[in-house]
């Protein structure tokens, strides 16, 4: 699951740096503004990131290119400063050293005359913002993966599992009430099996006492066997127990 998040990251970020000679479009251009803005601004003190936020807007939006020629006394005047007045040349190459040295442009020709050439990399193109984004999926992830979550102990995820079967016992589909209802595992405890959701089956009292170690599908067979279930039920509730199985195989591999 991480890997595959992380490919599409590399994806993305892959299919930006082919573009870079490009004009990004807006959506791209937002993406990227956004990664500027969220995290770029913790690495660069406030007048680099300005500075950055210029020279990004000034390449990619509107110039279309990732190198743009400056004069450093225009974005001088292109900055104020908080008493109101130009930036000094000094203030400015300060700042262009900053992102020089972290990396985050790169100074490609000085000709005389103050001209200079940049080439901006995209916020998506460095390595600390990379790194951000990364850091952030992988936090999402574990607050939405509930996969290997123990539903077993805690009382509000054992009334999910209820929930999840229909308020009724999986092997003979007996109605249960919050109340009275016990869980299932699938590969019993004594043989390794986990607490998560797919190894768990809401059961009644008799079910649940008269399966003990035997296996679930064969339980179910036994239960249509003696007309708990109908052919119908039986096959339903089989499929049920077969994704099931293939979901806690899965996150078992
Ligand atoms: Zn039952």
């Amino acid at each position: 699951m991480k890997g595959h998040i992380r490919n599409k990251i590399d994806e993305s970020i892959g299919r930006l740096d082919e573009h870079t000679e490009e004009i990004l479009v807006v959506k791209e251009f937002l993406i990227e503004f956004d990664y500027a803005t969220k995290y770029l601004s913790r690495l660069l003190k406030v007048r680099s990131f300005i500075m950055y936020l210029l020279f990004f807007k000034k390449a990619y939006f509107e110039e279309g290119l990732s190198e743009i020629t400056v004069r450093l006394a225009d974005l001088g005047e292109n900055l104020l400063s908080d008493l109101g007045q130009p930036m000094s040349g000094d203030v400015v190459k300060r700042g262009i050293s900053d992102l020089v040295h972290l990396n985050i442009i790169e100074k490609s020709i000085a000709k005389p005359g103050q001209i200079n050439v940049y080439k901006v990399k995209l916020p998506s193109q460095i390595k600390f913002v990379q790194e951000c984004i990364a850091k952030d999926l992988d936090f999402k992830e574990k607050i939405f993966d509930d996969t290997r979550t123990d539903y077993y102990t805690n009382p509000l995820s054992r009334l999910k599992i209820l929930q999840r079967d229909d308020y009724k016992c999986f092997y003979c589909l007996r109605e249960l009430s919050k109340e009275d209802f016990f869980l299932d595992h699938i590969k019993p405890r004594a043989f390794g099996g986990r607490n998560y959701k797919s190894n768990l089956l809401a059961s009644c009292k008799s079910c649940n006492t008269k399966k003990n170690a035997s296996n679930s599908q064969d339980f179910l067979l036994q239960n249509y066997r003696a007309c708990l279930l109908t052919q119908r039920e039986f096959t339903r509730q089989t499929n049920m127990l077969q994704n099931l199985v293939d979901e806690y195989n899965k996150i078992n591999e």
